[in-house]
Order: C-alpha cells, then sequence, then structure tokens
C-alpha cells in the first residue's frame, strides 16, 4: 500500500513543481502606466470582442469534449476490467481463433477495437466533423472525412495487433522481466514510426509538395543560413482540402526531417509572418525537441510498463479481475485501463513540458528574425483562422494545453522586443 501513495506524492510533487516553473516563466510586461499587467488583461489589445466570444464558444466546446473522450475510454475498460464481459470475449476468440494462441489474441484485440471504435466513434463525428463546419473551419465532405477516419483506424489496428501479439508472446515467456523486451520493442517502433510517418503514413492522408512561391523559398533559405542548419525540404501541405485553419509542423529523423507549412498559412499570413512560422519550426529543430521528446517518452514508457508489469502480477495473485495468469489475454482491459490512467494522471507533466519546448522554439524564432512585430502579427492571425481561446481558464491550461496561450506568446514578443530577455 504504502508504495501505491508513494507514487502518487511522487506524481503529485511534479505537477506542483511544473506549476511553480511555469509561474516563473510567465513573462512580466510592463504597460505604458509602468503597472505590469498579466497577458491575459491585454486581450482587447489585439482582438475584438466578436473574437475573443467566438475563441471562447469553439474552445470551450472543445475541452468538454476532451474530458467526454477520456470519460468514456476509462469507462469502456472499466467495464471490461470489473465485469466479466472480457472472460466472455476471450472464450468466443478462443472458439474462432481454433485454439490458436496468438489469433486468440489478435481475435480479442480486434474486439476490443470494435467496442472502442463504436464508443468512441460519435464523438469523433461530432467533434471533429459536423462541429468544425458548425463553426465555418472545415472544407470537408462528410465522404471524405469518413474516408479519412477509416485508414486511420485501418492503419492503427494494422500496427497494433501485430505488437499485442508480440507483447503477449514476452509475458508468455517471462511473467515477470517482460516488461523490459517490451520496453525495447516500443522504443524502437517509436523511433522508427517518428522516421518513417513522414514518408509512409502522412502521404496517405495529404499531398506534399516544395513550396512554389519563389520569392519565400529564398526567405527561407535566407533563413536557414542564417540558423546554420542543414534543412531537408520545406513542403507545403495541400491542408485547404479538409480546413480553413491554419499551421506548420516539423517532423522526421535523420534523413526524413523536414518542415511542413499548411498551404492555408501561405495564402493567409504575410510573407514575414510565415517566416516567423517556420523559424519556430526551425527552433524546435536547434533544440533538438524530437530527440528530447522520444528520449522523455521511452523513460516514461519504462516506468508505465514497469508500474504495470507489477500490477499484473497482484492482480492475476488475487483472482478477482478474471485471470490467474499475467499472459491471459483477459488481462488486456487491465493493462489499458491502467495506460489511461497513467497517460491521465501523468497530463499535466507531459503538457508542461511541451510548453517549455514551445516557449524555447518561440525565443529561438525572435532571436533568429529579430523581428517582434512579425512574431506578434504571426500569433494573432494564427490564433483567429484557428479559432483560439483567447483567455483560456488556467486549469485548462495546465490540464491541457501543449502550447503557451496566445496573449502568453505575444507577451513574450513583447518582453523581447523591450529587450528584457536576451
Ligand atoms: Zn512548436
Amino acid at each position: 500500500m504504502l508504495s501505491q501513495w508513494s507514487w502518487l506524492l511522487f506524481l503529485l510533487a511534479l505537477a506542483a513543481s511544473t506549476i511553480m516553473l511555469e509561474e516563473r516563466a510567465l513573462p512580466k510586461v510592463p504597460s505604458a502606466s509602468g503597472v505590469h499587467v498579466s497577458p491575459a488583461e491585454k486581450a482587447p489589445q489585439y482582438f475584438s470582442a466578436e473574437e475573443i466570444a467566438r475563441g471562447r464558444a469553439y474552445a470551450r466546446g472543445r475541452y468538454i469534449l476532451v474530458f467526454v473522450r477520456l470519460a468514456v475510454t476509462l469507462g469502456l475498460f472499466a467495464l471490461l476490467t470489473l465485469t466479466p464481459l472480457a472472460t466472455k470475449i476471450r472464450d468466443l476468440s478462443v472458439s474462432l481463433a481454433g485454439g490458436r494462441v496468438w489469433l486468440t489474441i489478435a481475435v480479442f484485440g480486434l474486439v476490443l477495437g470494435l467496442l472502442y471504435y463504436a464508443a468512441t466513434f460519435p464523438l469523433s463525428l461530432y467533434g471533429s466533423f459536423l462541429r468544425e463546419h458548425t463553426f465555418g473551419l472545415s472544407t470537408q465532405t462528410f465522404r471524405s472525412w469518413a474516408w479519412d477516419y477509416a485508414k486511420q483506424a485501418l492503419i492503427s489496428t494494422g500496427m497494433m495487433l501485430p505488437l499485442l501479439i508480440l507483447l503477449y508472446a514476452l509475458i508468455r515467456w517471462s511473467p515477470e522481466r517482460w516488461y523490459l523486451p517490451a520496453w525495447a520493442v516500443i522504443v524502437a517502433v517509436m523511433a522508427l514510426m517518428t522516421e518513417l510517418s513522414p514518408i509512409l503514413i502522412d502521404p496517405l492522408f495529404h499531398t506534399f509538395r516544395p513550396v512554389q512561391d519563389p520569392a519565400l523559398v529564398e526567405r527561407i533559405r535566407t533563413l536557414t543560413d542564417r540558423a546554420g542548419l542543414r534543412v531537408g525540404p520545406v513542403l507545403e501541405v495541400d491542408a485547404s482540402r479538409r480546413t480553413k485553419k491554419t499551421n506548420a509542423y516539423f517532423t522526421g529523423l535523420g534523413g526524413t526531417r523536414r518542415v511542413v507549412l499548411y498551404d492555408t498559412l501561405i495564402t493567409t499570413s504575410t510573407p514575414e509572418e510565415v517566416e516567423l512560422v517556420l523559424a519556430h519550426e526551425l527552433g524546435h529543430w536547434r533544440r533538438h525537441h524530437i530527440w528530447k521528446g522520444i528520449a522523455l517518452g521511452a523513460a516514461s514508457t519504462l516506468a508505465a510498463l514497469w508500474l504495470i508489469a507489477r500490477l499484473l502480477h497482484v492482480a492475476a495473485g488475487s483472482g478477482r479481475f478474471g485471470f490467474i495468469h499475467p499472459a491471459d489475454v483477459v488481462s488486456l482491459p487491465l493493462m489499458l485501463l491502467a495506460f489511461a490512467v497513467l497517460n491521465i494522471g501523468t497530463m499535466p507533466i507531459q503538457v508542461a513540458i511541451s510548453r517549455t519546448f514551445e516557449r524555447e522554439a518561440d525565443l529561438e524564432s525572435l532571436r533568429l528574425t529579430d523581428n517582434p512585430e512579425a512574431f506578434i502579427a504571426s500569433e494573432v492571425t494564427l490564433a483567429r483562422a484557428n479559432l483560439a481561446d483567447i483567455q483560456p481558464p488556467k486549469a485548462i491550461v495546465w490540464f491541457l494545453y501543449t502550447h503557451p496561450p496566445v496573449l502568453e506568446r505575444i507577451a513574450m514578443a513583447e518582453a523581447y522586443s523591450g529587450k528584457e530577455i536576451q
């Protein structure tokens, strides 16, 4: 019992330290009167009351959807863990698989996958299709959306099933030590997918081509030279076929590293603003955020797998969860439930780390361009196009925000232009 509580205390301490780190990182910007104002109070300076209201209406519904999805996921795994349902699915899988162990696990995994998609489909349909149309953000037909959804589900299932079969083979091999080789496999797959998705998965959904506008290409080249980075291709993606939102991202590993700009970004932003967005992505590159992300993911996965291995051991011993050996596939819902709980419990830490990376990239972009006015302009353009929540509740930022809120980012640029941070 003591060890459970010490884990909880450890997580609470980590969460508390993320809050303290955040508070220290918040830029304090002097107003004209010399009185320090918090970033959130500067909203009317950059956004109209209507923009603030629209952003709030859009974002607040999204927060609710995130929490509903978490509740549905937890509820489904809890239902399977605490009722005889999983045992029934296992018995069905055994008879369908004709006694073949690997096939039993595959069928069981497939049924769980189907239940998961059945439970979350209404949320996906509403959140990523109907609601996007209500707010005038989506440009996608239902047919195109449904095809994307089906492809996504097929790819995820196709990748998860072999991993699941391997996982249970490892548990059978060593019910105590399976988490070590499982960890090695997961980390390898994580790194491999980072390297291969840009060339294998992403093209299944979008069309990429090098940035066309010669003036922009020239600007990009000057910027990357100044950054001293040997950059792979800077690509534009046909995001406008699906959305009016704008964005950019940095992805890939080794030979597949690339910066991708939404075509909507290029059409709605000035060249200076695009340059700032690109400089932000180069900032991620400069600070090795992809590698750091993989390293952090690897460390937390090891901790999670170790915990789950202990949990399965105890649960099998107790006999209260429908399995008496961890290698019985009935243990899968409990494993998924534990993963989900750990993921939700550590979410504030995960997003705090992400926000730190984003701040670093923002600062890099300011140093690289020395153009805080364009930085602010690009933040305003992005916030308008994406219906950002201009003044999000602090608790929501703490729990969900992978990026600092827009006014905080603007405040950083203001502080930079005041040469308060160098
Ligand atoms: Zn970023």
